[in-house]
């Protein structure tokens, strides 16, 4: 059996909180609705991808509690392969509350939980996935350990190999070697590398960096300002994609629409050029923020004008 796409990464449980407001450091405020969504980096990612119609699998780690059981049923209810979704003994599944205001800012707490525990082993046993699939899809809300051992034995295999840096953490260039695309925000590329892509110029010195560490393709998302990125063969050639204009309602799950969207289109649309693949990426992405929450909110193929496939 052959796969387009394996996910190494985290699976939570949001609460989400729709707020008229941010509340202030101490004040409490009385919010407007309650909904739980299935989210997590990895998930969200694999679930985006999913619903273009690539056949995906997980590998990943949830507690012996509800939510835990809950997220496998969803990976299910996306066709997600979920042999390699472990169960973690007397941990929490990963959740993370969320608040929503109406012009669609989020804040976000994230309590790890089993996402922490699980082990290179475990990324071992699903070896036989990673061999078939076209592209290994990490984040970086597991043991970082974890995420370069999965990065090294796809490249050890051909197998494309992407990094979402979300969220960011001190990383060794060691990552940067063994991943075929970067992806990251502009917080992420201003922890990452100490240069904030708000003008040209900086966004072309935060792409070389990244391709001079051994980055073939780096990708700056810019929220409504759509992506720049860069390749190593003319890392001085920075292409920027305008987002589409919505009217954003919620932008939490962004970044995943997109990242999980390129995975589908360097998988499945492997005739597409780059630019092709990232511009209809950040198309899906945009579409994603009209509508809340965050995996129920990104678009499946059926509902996408055709002329993205
Ligand atoms: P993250 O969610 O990781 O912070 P971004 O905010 O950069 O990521 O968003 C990722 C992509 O989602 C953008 O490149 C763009 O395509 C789309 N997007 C995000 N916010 C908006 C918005 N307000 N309007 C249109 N598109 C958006």
């Amino acid at each position: 059996m052959n796969f387009d796409i394996t996910v190494v990464g985290s699976c939570n449980t949001d609460f989400i909180s729709y707020v008229p407001r941010m509340p202030s450091l101490g004040e409490t405020i009385v919010g407007d609705k309650f909904e739980v969504g299935f989210g997590g980096k990895g998930a969200n990612q694999c679930v985006m991808s999913s619903k273009l119609g690539a056949k995906v699998g997980m590998v990943a780690k949830v507690g012996d509690d509800v939510f835990g059981s809950q997220t496998i049923d969803n990976f299910k209810s996306h066709q997600v392969d979920t042999r390699f979704v472990y169960i973690a003994e007397g941990v929490s599944s990963g959740v993370a509350p969320i608040c929503v205001t109406p012009g669609g800012e989020n804040t976000i707490v994230i309590i790890p939980g089993a996402n922490n525990f699980l082990t290179t082993l475990e990324v071992d046993r699903a070896i036989e996935m990673i061999n078939v699939s076209k592209v290994l899809l990490c984040q970086l809300e597991i043991p970082p350990a974890v995420t370069l051992h999965a990065l090294k034995l796809a490249r050890d295999r051909k197998v494309i190999t992407i990094l979402n840096t979300a969220p960011a953490i001190p990383l060794f260039n060691e990552f940067y070697i063994y991943t075929d695309i970067l992806c990251m925000n502009e917080s992420e590329c201003k922890a990452l590398c100490g240069i904030m892509p708000d003008s040209t110029d900086e966004r072309s010195k935060a792409i070389i960096h990244f391709i001079r560490l051994g980055v073939a393709c780096v990708i700056l998302t810019l929220g409504e300002s759509g992506v720049v990125y860069g390749e190593k063969e003319d890392p001085k050639r920075i292409v920027s994609i305008p987002a589409l204009v919505v009217k954003a309602v919620d932008t939490a799950g962004a970044g995943d629409a997109f990242v999980g969207a390129l995975a589908y289109f360097l998988a499945c649309k492997q005739e597409l050029p780059l630019e092709d693949k990232i511009m209809r990426s950040t198309h899906i992405a945009s579409l994603s923020v009209t509508r809340s929450g965050t995996q129920k909110s990104y678009q499946s193929k059926h509902e996408l004008s055709s002329e993205l496939f």
